[in-house]
């Protein structure tokens, strides 16, 4: 059942209109749900913003605008990462904290989703300045999260050192250690082995999966273009290569580099640490953001932003095959043009569901205060995100939709069911 668009809420800002399409799509085939729990789970639960002051090297004081939204609470906690960046608005927290409800529901972990983000460029602020920043938003943030309420994570433009001083902003402010207030952090406070790499080795372990079942088993005969180079993209490069994938382009924002017979993604870091780009990498030749989409290969791994595989560019994708490392990189009009092509499009709240997967593994280790080893990580981690594909893949054939619906109705069911059990208060 579709149900209207709350009126409290604008649907012409382009991020929460593409996770409120997706909604639609996938309510369409959940007819047993109550029409009333369908309208509820469209609405965020809480909204937070805060503008706040931070005094720059110079002397002077700049205003900031950050946010916090907290989507659903029904399965537990909410959990959801921080952006840093002048793309933040929030709309585009809203719509992210609603998709990390439906990919904590999908990979069954209990916890409801939430987005943070705070308006800046972090590449603008000399550390000091970023961690005043960090250590003001968190203060503004105490009363919204706690380890049973709301676990921030890094995102775009945030790193374990940001987890760390939100952390111990957080245990100045109460009194004690709590490291697990957040997670992403450094190992030695309390971080788990294997959450750097999390989200970018998922990516790879669902591609696996996905061309599993198209019969492509030989690694040698993919190849991979990527477009942001990030801790997504780069941990999905990197494992790729491992496995004996050809990675053919990457990127980052400042634009992309191309080799069809595959790049060396080690000496393409290299490059990034000495340069800060992977621009102007010798073995390779340039090619801008939106043309590497475009270029020959089998795999897509958007590992970017929102927004960037449109109904404008959709018709020129040669790929077989997209895995969604970014959050919300496809619009529903793309959808449309890609399924109706043939492309196989392994959605974001699955592709890249390793990072929050992991999340959940470094607060039950602080919780429980017992560590495990990388391994162990690694394989509880291989472990529920082949099964989420399974039973995705599985749902995806019984109901005949594309991956994404599959995906979204998995998710908005459970949720549904948890809600519903509950019941409404009062
Ligand atoms: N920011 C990541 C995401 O979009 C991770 C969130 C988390 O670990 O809580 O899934």
């Amino acid at each position: 059942m579709v149900v209207a668009l709350p009126h409290a809420i604008r649907d012409d800002l382009d991020a929460y209109k593409t996770a409120l399409a997706q909604y639609d799509r996938a309510a369409k085939h959940l007819s047993d749900v109550d029409d009333g729990v369908l309208m509820f789970m469209k609405y965020p639960r809480r909204e937070f913003t805060v503008n706040f002051p931070v005094r720059r090297d110079n002397g002077t004081m700049e205003m900031f605008t950050g946010y916090r939204v907290h989507h659903n609470t029904a399965l537990g906690p909410t959990k959801g990462g921080l952006r840093f960046s002048l793309g933040v608005t929030l709309d585009e927290v809203r719509a992210l904290a609603m998709w990390m409800t439906w990919k904590c529901a999908l990979v069954n972990i209990p916890y409801g989703g939430a987005k943070g983000g705070v308006v800046v460029d972090p590449r603008t602020l000399s550390q000091r300045e970023l961690e005043n920043l960090t250590r003001r938003y968190a203060t503004e943030l105490v009363p919204l999260i706690s380890p049973q309420m709301d676990i921030p994570a890094p995102d775009m433009g945030t790193n374990p050192q940001v987890m760390a001083w939100i952390m111990d902003t957080y245990s100045m402010t109460v009194g004690y250690s709590v490291p697990a207030i957040v997670t992403g952090k450094p190992i030695g406070i309390g971080g788990s082995h294997g959450r750097t790499q999390a989200t970018g080795r998922g990516v790879i372990v669902i591609m696996e999966a996905a061309l599993a079942k198209h019969n492509l088993t030989n690694p040698a005969d993919i190849r991979i273009a990527i477009q942001g180079f990030g801790n997504v993209g780069s941990n999905a490069a990197l494992y790729a290569e491992e496995l004996g994938y050809k990675v053919v382009a990457v990127s980052d924002v400042e634009g992309g580099i191309y080799n069809p017979n595959g790049l060396d993604i080690k000496g393409v870091i290299n490059h990034m640490h000495n340069t800060g780009t992977a621009v102007g990498y010798l073995d390779a030749e340039p090619v801008g953001n939106s043309a590497l989409l475009e270029l020959p290969c089998d795999v897509l791994i958007p590992a970017a932003l929102e927004g960037q595989i449109t109904e404008k560019n959709a018709e020129e994708i040669q790929a077989k095959f997209i895995i969604e490392g970014a959050n919300g990189p496809t619009t529903p009009e793309a959808d449309d043009i890609l399924n109706e092509r043939g492309v196989f499009i392994v959605p974001d709240i699955l592709a890249n569901a390793g990072g929050v997967i992991v999340s959940y593994f470094e607060w039950v280790q602080d919780l429980q205060a017992f560590f495990w080893d990388e391994t162990e990580v690694f394989n509880r981690l291989v472990r529920i995100m082949g099964d989420a594909f399974e039973r995705t893949y599985a749902t995806a054939t019984d109901k005949q939709v594309d991956m994404r619906t599959a995906a979204q109705i998995t998710a908005i069911k459970r949720v549904a069911d948890v809600i519903t059990t509950r019941g409404f208060y009062p």
